[in-house]
């Protein structure tokens, strides 16, 4: 695509495959209080910080909890997940960014998890692919709200119709189309049916980067 010069990355599900990570360690936490969620339930908050996450289970349950104990759940969360965390890379993924860099495409990264996970992540011969990245902690207002994405392209000084955004989840593809740019997805973690307000729906990554890549 001959006007796009800048791509900017979700993580969880378009870089590492770390849902099944998030999905046992949300059950396991949020079992210490009697409440259950779906495999689906997560997915569908995929994206969003762990207290926004958090919120929204509390809001769809019967079950009234203190602050505190949410503090809690959330912590007890990431103790679970940095205790499991295995990097797995997405299929394709690794070449796919190489090949970008080698082109002089501006990368960024936009998650709404830690840094700290970000840099284990980027431990496996990433570090210097991306120019800007935007963590969880970073923002005030994490995916769907277009705030992370807004502070990516503001720190890389782009131009909104020059990037596009590769996701894999509904909240992530709002906060694209929030913040005015072009999305494309991945069905890594859902199918198109819940994908239908990018751009364009890809299957893997591969096919993201035949599209981008062999059309420029
Ligand atoms: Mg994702």
């Amino acid at each position: 695509m001959k006007n796009i010069n800048t791509v900017i990355f979700d993580m969880d599900g378009v870089i590492v495959d770390g849902m099944p990570y998030h999905i046992k360690s949300w059950k396991e936490a949020l079992s210490t209080i009697d409440m259950s969620v779906s495999d689906l339930d997560i997915y569908l908050m995929e994206g969003m910080t762990g207290r926004e996450t958090m919120e929204i289970f509390v809001k769809k349950s019967n079950i009234s909890i203190s602050d505190e104990t949410a503090d809690k759940i959330i912590k007890l969360k990431r103790k679970i997940f940095n205790d499991i965390f295995t990097v797995t890379l997405i299929k394709g993924i690794k070449d796919f960014l190489l090949e970008l860099k080698d082109r002089k495409y501006n990368l960024a990264l936009v998650t709404g998890t830690r840094l700290e996970v970000v840099k284990k992540v980027l431990q496996v011969g990433l570090e210097n692919i991306f120019e800007v990245i935007v963590t969880g902690e970073m923002v005030n207002k994490g995916k769907p709200n277009p705030e992370p994405y807004l502070k990516a392209v503001d720190e890389l000084k782009a131009t909104k119709g020059d990037c596009v955004v590769i996701e894999n989840a509904p909240a992530g593809i709002t906060s694209a189309k929030g913040a005015g740019l072009m999305c494309f997805a991945v069905q890594t973690s859902l199918s198109d049916e819940y994908l239908q307000d990018a751009d364009r729906i890809f299957k893997d990554i591969d096919g993201v980067s035949k599209y981008l890549l062999n059309s420029s």
